[in-house]
C-alpha cells in the first residue's frame, strides 16, 4: 500500500513562488489503478515525480508499505516512473536501453537477456530489438518504454500520460497492459485526460491548482454521475 501524506511543493526562485501541490492525502491499494485527473498545470506530473523519488516534496510523506521513503532510494527498486518526457536514447536499440536499464538495477545479465526477450515477445516488437530507437514508430517507442520499465517487476507503475498521442491501436495496447498489469497485483497511477483510460481506474483522484479537490471509487463516480463530463461540471462548480 501506498500513502501520500500531506505532500506540498512550492517552486520558488527569486521573481516567483509557485505552489504546485498544496497537502495532497491519497492512499492506493495493491493491484489498484488510481487514475489523476486535471487540467494543464494542475499538479499531476509533479505529484507523479514525488512518489517516484524524482522530485523532493517541500512538506509532506510517502509511505510505502509502512515505510517512509520519501527521502530514502527504498522506492526505486519498487516502482516504475514512465512518462514520454523521460524518453528513450534515440541512438540505442531497444536491446540496448533495456539492457542497460535491467544493469542499473543490479539484474544479472542472463536473467536481463531473458526477461527482454520475454517483454519483446509479450508486447510484439521482437523484430525492432536491434534496429535503432530513433527509427522506430511512436507507437512502438511506447511499448518499448513501457517494457523497459517493467524489467525490474515493479509493484507500483506510475504513467504520466501514456496514451497521450497514440494512435488507437498503440493506445488500446497500453490499456491492455495496465489491465494485465493490475492483474498480476501490480498498483498503478496514471495521469490522463482521456475517457477510455479513466474507464480503466478504480479511483479517481481530481488535482486543480495544486490541490486535491475530489476523490472516490470509480463504481461510485458511475453510480452518482451520467458522465465524467458531468463530474467535471460539478467539481468545476465547486
Ligand atoms: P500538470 O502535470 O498537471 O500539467 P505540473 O505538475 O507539470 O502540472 O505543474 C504544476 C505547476 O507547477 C505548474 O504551474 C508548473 O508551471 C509548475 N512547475 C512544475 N515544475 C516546475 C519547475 N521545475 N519549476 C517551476 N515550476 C514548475
Ligand atoms: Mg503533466
Amino acid at each position: 500500500m501506498l500513502v501520500i501524506d500531506q505532500i506540498s511543493k512550492s517552486f520558488s526562485n527569486k521573481k516567483s513562488h509557485k505552489l504546485a501541490l498544496d497537502h495532497v492525502n491519497l492512499t492506493i491499494n495493491y493491484g489498484e489503478v488510481l487514475g489523476l485527473i486535471g487540467p494543464n498545470g494542475a499538479g499531476k506530473s509533479t505529484l507523479l515525480r514525488i512518489i517516484a523519488s524524482i522530485l523532493s516534496p517541500s512538506e509532506g510523506s510517502i509511505y510505502f508499505e509502512g515505510k517512509d521513503v520519501t527521502t530514502s532510494d527504498l522506492i526505486k527498486s519498487k516502482i516504475s516512473y514512465i512518462s514520454v518526457e523521460t524518453g528513450l536514447y534515440e541512438q540505442m536499440t531497444p536491446y540496448e536501453c533495456m539492457f542497460f536499464f535491467g544493469m542499473l538495477h543490479e539484474i544479472n545479465k542472463r536473467e536481463i537477456h531473458k526477461k527482454i526477450e520475454f517483454l519483446a515477445q509479450k508486447f510484439k516488437f521482437e523484430e525492432f530489438l536491434h534496429q535503432k530507437i530513433k527509427v522506430l514508430s511512436t507507437g512502438t517507442r511506447q511499448k518499448v518504454l513501457i517494457a523497459k520499465g517493467l524489467i525490474h517487476e515493479p509493484k507500483i507503475l506510475i504513467l504520466d500520460e501514456p496514451t497521450n498521442g497514440l494512435d488507437i491501436l498503440a493506445a488500446y495496447f497500453v490499456r491492455e497492459t495496465i489491465s494485465t498489469l493490475k492483474s498480476l497485483g501490480t498498483s498503478i497511477i496514471i495521469s490522463t485526460h482521456i475517457i477510455t483510460d479513466i474507464e480503466l481506474c478504480d479511483q479517481i483522484a481530481v488535482l486543480n491548482k495544486g490541490k486535491l479537490v475530489y476523490n472516490n471509487k470509480f463504481s461510485e463516480i458511475k453510480g452518482k454521475y451520467s458522465s465524467i463530463e458531468q463530474l467535471f461540471l460539478e467539481i468545476d462548480s465547486f
